[in-house]
């Protein structure tokens, strides 16, 4: 147990406030001791949703402990309560998983037979994840001082939604709050340079103008910066390197651009986009008409303290580019969250990417860990799972969770690895999302949908007597935005080998993306946070040579398996030496929200 924690002695610094002082201390309170704070949660769930008709399917009679909850309730995945969630979303208020009225859905980025999860949420659980939400700052706060002297510049989005049959919102949870009364009302401009008209925009573009025109005219209070995903930071980047000539226009002559038309943020604009400002225009002008944008952030923003990012699991890929465009700032990984429930925070914020642990904090939910076995057969044992208290130092588990809105023993899919304890709770390491391939941004791409898609594609190649023999794939995230590199070795008809045209092969690339979960192509044609997907033909050979490279580096060639995905640089090296030919995907795929019977079907 940790003595005198870094959090503990800078909390009795004189400089911290009230308001973080309480927010400190239920920190304490909450990793103390969370076995007992677990075990009241667990029987707070089960009491009040135990005339549910999914708990009393399992005869709990009325038990609220966790002896007879693990020995009588089932470990799930969304498939096994895909019924119960369809009903709901039909309209069905009888208590059917929570006792509580589910009055929307979060929708995950997470899939089930090609579309997005549903994950039912109740009221109160606005409370729960701002509460988690509220204590990141006041940690922040004891790392990087004086933050509360200026602003941060956060590009933020809402995304689509739609109603379900039933008349529910189903949409993701930042959006969900966004909308809400509690961030309408909130100060939220005394702590962000955006504007909440800018960021309840749909038209992403305009949001996106005048959240960055916000940022440049604050940039010397600008203390933070921060997105949700890498990939956005880099697409305001991008979105500058587009349109900083308009934006130094606007700002030499007072005039906001045409490109702003929703009402509502014109209207904001106008008062907050009073007067023209020549020097920052000019200075504007000079900093971006310059080749090389290194280090542009700190240029621009030259007060920014830090980047506030998640750069854990997937998303490390982008570590690279952020230290590229921000001059190495250090970046914070905050938050451990989900649609299902969120989990924790990051209480060391400032160490270093490959360092972030995050605490769960245990009045969140009900918390259990499956061992992850590496060489397992996959089939589970449910009386292995363990208590959040009683996990181990350098083991890996999956997260299951039980949670207000009628959850129960529901596997997340993420990979922990346990990495210490702050006071008695435990502290993990993102490892990964179990089964997930390729990601760019919040799609999540496994591999039976890459598999589908080849399959799919490589129909088209049929007619020509060609065939798909190998394949693997890669997130390019250099690109702005990141794009699918698919890599295929074919098999063509006769000596000659000829491979198909260029016509054919796009054709293929969107035939790959049409197949690809709905996630993925939303983010292509409603985000437009994904470019389009490239396929790359290799010399014959290529992947005889990949097995090559890795029995020399020690696979054993009997069970070497082709990997579906590549990241290491030299493999990357040997495939891209060996392309004979690049397509990219002429078209945008087709995508649109739909019903939610369309989500869940
Ligand atoms: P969603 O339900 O779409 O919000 O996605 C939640 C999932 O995103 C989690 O289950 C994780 O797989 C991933 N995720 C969320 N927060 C983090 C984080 N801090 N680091 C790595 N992955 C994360």
């Amino acid at each position: 147990m940790a003595i005198d924690s870094p959090l503990q002695s800078r909390m009795a610094s004189p400089t911290t406030s009230e308001k973080d002082v309480k927010a400190l201390k239920f920190i304490e309170e909450m990793t103390r001791n969370p076995d007992s704070i677990q075990e009241k949660v667990l029987g707070e769930i089960l009491s009040r949703n135990s005339n549910t008709e999914y708990l009393k399917r399992f005869d709990l009679n009325g038990a609220v402990d966790r002896k007879t909850f693990k020995s009588k309730v089932p470990v799930v995945m969304y498939e096994n309560l895909k019924k119960e969630i369809q009903r709901i979303s039909e309209g069905d208020r009888s208590p059917i998983l929570c006792s509580h009225p589910i009055n929307e859905f979060l929708t995950s980025s997470g899939t089930s037979s090609g579309e997005r999860k549903l994950m039912p949420t109740i009221e109160e659980d606005i409370h729960r994840r701002q509460l988690l939400g509220s204590l990141v700052m006041p940690v922040m706060n004891l790392y990087v001082p004086g933050l509360d002297k200026g602003k941060g510049l956060y590009f933020l989005f809402v995304k689509s939604e739609s109603k379900t049959s039933g008349g529910l919102p189903a949409r993701p949870a930042l959006t969900s709050y966004y909308k809400s009364d509690h961030f309408k009302t909130s100060d939220s401009e005394n702590v962000y340079t955006s504007p909440k008209e800018a960021i309840l925009c749909s038209d992403s573009s305009q949001s996106m103008y005048a959240q960055m025109l916000c940022g440049l005219l604050l940039r010397h209070e600008v203390l933070r910066l921060g997105v949700v995903f890498p990939s956005c930071l880099l697409r305001a980047i991008s979105f500058l390197q587009n349109n900083w000539k308009e934006l130094a226009q606007d700002i030499s002559t007072g005039i906001l651009s045409s490109k702003i038309f929703d009402p509502a943020v014109k209207n904001r604009m106008s008062k907050i986009f009073t007067k023209p400002d020549q020097e920052l225009a000019e200075f504007l002008i000079g900093v971006c008409s310059q080749e090389n944008w290194e280090g542009i952030i700190t240029k621009i923003w030259p007060n920014t303290k830090y980047l506030d990012v998640i750069i854990t699991g997937a998303m490390a890929q982008y570590i690279p580019m952020l230290e590229y465009y921000s001059g190495g700032l250090p970046i914070a990984s905050t938050i451990y969250a989900s649609s299902e429930s969120y989990f924790g925070i990051n209480l060391n914020p400032m160490c270093k990417p490959s360092e972030v642990s995050y605490t769960i904090m245990p009045n969140m939910a009900y918390f259990e860990f499956l061992p992850h076995n590496h060489d397992g057969d996959g089939a589970l044992d449910e009386t292995s799972l363990v208590e959040l208290a009683d996990v181990e130092v350098g083991k890996e588990y999956e997260l299951v969770i039980t949670t207000y809105a009628g959850l129960y023993r529901y596997r997340v899919g993420d990979i922990l690895c346990v990495t210490g304890f702050y006071n008695s709770a435990p502290q993990f390491k993102f490892i990964r999302r179990e089964n997930v391939l390729l990601s760019i941004e919040s799609d999540k791409t496994d591999e039976a949908d890459l598999q589908k898609a080849v399959e799919n594609a490589s129909r088209l190649l049929a007619e020509q007597g060609t065939r798909v023999i190998e394949y693997t794939s890669y997130a390019e995230t250099k690109t702005i935005p990141g794009h699918y590199v698919i890599y295929w070795e074919l098999l063509g008809r006769g000596q000659s080998n000829a491979l198909p045209s260029d016509e054919v092969m796009a054709k293929c690339c969107l035939e790959m993306e049409e197949s690809l979960n709905s996630v993925y192509r939303q983010s292509r044609v409603s985000d437009k946070s994904i470019g389009p997907l490239e396929i790359r033909v290799v010399k014959n050979g290529t992947f005889d040579e990949l097995m090559d490279y890795a029995i020399s580096r020690g696979s054993s060639i009997n069970q070497y398996k082709v990997p579906r995905c590549v990241s290491l640089t030299p493999i990357l090296e040997l495939l891209d030496s060996r392309v004979v030919s690049a397509h990219f995907s002429p078209l945008l795929p087709h995508w649109s929200f739909g019903h939610q019977n369309d989500v869940i079907r």
